[in-house]
């Protein structure tokens, strides 16, 4: 037995913990493309956002401000698990008996157990001040409808869910999580909007998918006065609340004797909040010339967005309700096969992420998903900490670097972010123990089919 202290944890106290949101917009060289009104193709306004978000949260999605005042009240939230640990994987680098220094920021010790509350609580607060009732949303493997849900708790609002109808089947305690924080759950599509009504017309719909889903949460919010929706990754500000992980990483390596900053950082990526949120703080440093990470998102083989996806102007969402997004996608159409990685199951990814990638200030890979239940394990066997689906993605990777750095011998800081347990994600890991999970790679056809969905913008 090693008896050697070694530190684990590099914890910041409350009073150290950021309170400020990091724009990456100013900061870079060019500004991505609008959003763009869906009829009219012209640049999507404020007033085209007005039935859908808050003022305030539509003032930060075009805002050009590098740091964003997080108000006392959201302050006063996060404080309930924040700063979150980061740890160093010392027993997952002996197993690999790699010379790679390992760190993941665990955002699993949150309420809803993933990093997910970070833009939630801010969004049900500003809905809240704005005199918004009712926030509705969609959910996929149930992390990000357990958030809000928690977050309208907090800020006495309403909430109704729209989960994508494979997870609902799946995961009745994430439904039920969420139904415990007080919101409504229906599985999706439902027979409750005409988008819904609408799909359940072709079985091929049946299981659902988030761009669905999120046609459903919109219609109804839009729809009415004082309902809006509320989305949990993609946009500009949602990526921009997350921010609080990179910045709070950032002082936590400098207390690990990091302060040159990781090698590499990857990250899981299904509309590409938590690895925004990691890595746009490190970006910051990088292009004002202070460190040099290579940052590198990890997807699903069965959902490759960056790697075989285009970057045009798509819809956010299936029916098409939603303004147009430069992004990299697969097509709005796009129904990825019901793999386990549920918060990875998007056609599209962040506007903001996409653009990183297209100026060359961000790498992409992907992984098949029972490489990704291997490194589940080993990390749950060595780190005690069981990941979700989504984040083995990362942890894949990471163990790829480790392993080259063995090769190499090279002492190579890998950084990355544990975003989520996976204690209601047992099946998913009994179906990896049991032999019986296959890899689906997305054939060319299917892409090509899906791509021919994507509208055509001058
Ligand atoms: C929602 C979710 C994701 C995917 O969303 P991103 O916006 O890409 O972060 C990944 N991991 C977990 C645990 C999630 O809940």
């Amino acid at each position: 037995m090693d008896e050697t202290i070694r530190q684990h944890k590099f914890v910041l106290d409350e009073s150290e913990m950021p309170t400020t949101w990091y724009n990456l917009v100013p900061d870079l060289p060019s500004p991505p493309p609008p959003a763009l009104h869906p009829g009219t193709h012209e640049p999507a306004g404020p007033a085209d956002f007005a039935p859908l978000f808050p003022m305030d949260l539509i003032l930060q999605e075009v805002s050009q401000e590098r740091y964003i005042d997080i108000p006392g009240a959201v302050l006063d939230v996060y404080r309930q698990w924040r700063p979150t640990p980061l740890f160093r994987a010392h027993r997952l680098e002996e197993a690999l008996g790699t010379p790679a220094r390992i760190y993941y920021k665990y955002e699993g010790v949150s309420p809803a157990g993933s990093h997910k509350p970070n833009t939630a609580v801010p969004q049900a607060y500003y809905n809240k001040i704005a005199g918004v009732k009712k926030l509705t949303t969609e959910t996929g493997a149930g992390q990000w409808g357990t958030a809000l849900a928690f977050a309208c708790a907090l800020f006495d609002l309403e909430c109704e869910v729209w989960q994508v109808g494979a997870s609902y089947d799946q995961k009745p305690y994430r439904r039920l999580m969420i139904e415990t924080f007080g919101a409504e759950v229906h599985r999706s599509p439902s027979e409750l909007t005409n988008a819904g009504r609408e799909f359940l017309k072709d079985p091929k719909n049946l299981p659902g998918s988030l761009g669905i889903a999120i046609s459903e949460a919109v219609e109804v919010a839009a729809s009415h006065d004082d309902v809006r929706y509320a989305l949990g990754s993609v946009l500009n500000h949602v990526l921009m609340h997350q921010t609080i992980i990179g910045e709070e990483a950032l002082l936590q390596m400098a207390k690990a004797g990091e302060s040159a900053g990781p090698d590499v950082i990857v990250g899981c990526t299904g509309g590409g909040s938590n690895f925004a949120g990691l890595s746009f703080p490190f970006l910051r440093e990088k292009l004002a010339g202070k460190m040099s990470p290579i940052i590198r998102a990890v997807e699903p083989a069965s959902c490759p967005t960056l790697t075989k996806g285009v970057y045009a102007y798509d819809f956010g969402d299936t029916a098409g309700m939603t303004p147009l997004m430069k992004m990299h996608t697969l097509g709005h159409d796009f129904i990825p096969d019901p793999i386990h990685s549920g918060g990875l199951r998007y056609h599209g990814m962040a506007p903001l992420i996409s653009h990183v990638y297209e100026l060359g200030f961000m790498e992409a890979m992907s992984v098949a998903q029972t490489e990704c239940f291997a490194a589940g394990l080993l990390f749950a066997r060595t780190e005690g900490i069981v990941p979700a689906p989504e984040p083995t993605h990362a942890i894949a990777a990471a163990i790829q670097e480790a392993l080259r750095a063995k090769e190499t011998g090279e002492e190579t800081v890998i950084l990355t972010a544990l975003c989520g347990h996976g204690h209601f994600d047992l099946t998913a890991y009994e179906s990896y123990m049991k032999g019986n999970m296959v890899d689906e790679d997305v054939t060319d056809a299917r892409l090509a089919e899906a791509l021919l969905t994507i509208p055509s913008v001058g």
